[in-house]
């Protein structure tokens, strides 16, 4: 029995691995670029996505240009997406586990996207970055705090 962080995601999430590997590497993005958490909120779809996180203060256009701009050079990279399992004293090193249950097992499903991105997951994965296009932040909105944005892949 293995728990992860995904425990409550939608089955949806795993109907769409590129989407959802985008999302992981959008959400490293997020976290290198604001030091904020990983979203807690996503939803995943074939068509678009929608991630939400939270921020001190609200970013610039510029700034989300980035975003899009660092994810698609990751993606570019043609990374390989591996798992492993791992106990999960050992995860606790290498992962944030906070959004974990507290009655988590003590071996966790580690996924990495190349050296880019390491976190615990059970959801599907593509096997490459190059499986998953081009990322395209459709828009986004700021409000309270919470940075809602949604993206697709072309
Ligand atoms: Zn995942």
């Amino acid at each position: 029995m293995i728990d992860t962080t995904d425990i409550n995601k939608s089955n949806k999430e795993y109907q769409n691995p590129g989407m959802h590997t985008a999302e992981h590497i959008l959400n490293q993005t997020m976290v290198r670029m604001f030091g904020c958490q990983r979203s807690m909120n996503t939803h995943i779809e074939r068509k678009k996505s929608k991630c939400d996180y939270y921020l001190e203060q609200i970013p610039t256009a510029e700034q989300m240009a980035e975003v899009e701009n660092r994810v698609n050079e990751v993606i570019d990279r043609h990374l390989p997406i591996t798992t492993e399992f791992m106990p999960l004293q050992e995860a606790a090193e290498l992962v944030d586990l906070r959004k974990l249950p507290e009655d988590v097992s003590q071996t966790l499903r580690i996924v990495r996207v190349g050296d880019y991105d390491v976190c615990a997951c059970i959801g599907a994965h593509v096997y490459n970055t190059s499986e998953i296009g081009q990322f395209k932040l459709l828009n986004w909105d700021f409000q309270e705090g919470r940075l809602r944005l949604r993206f697709k892949l072309t």
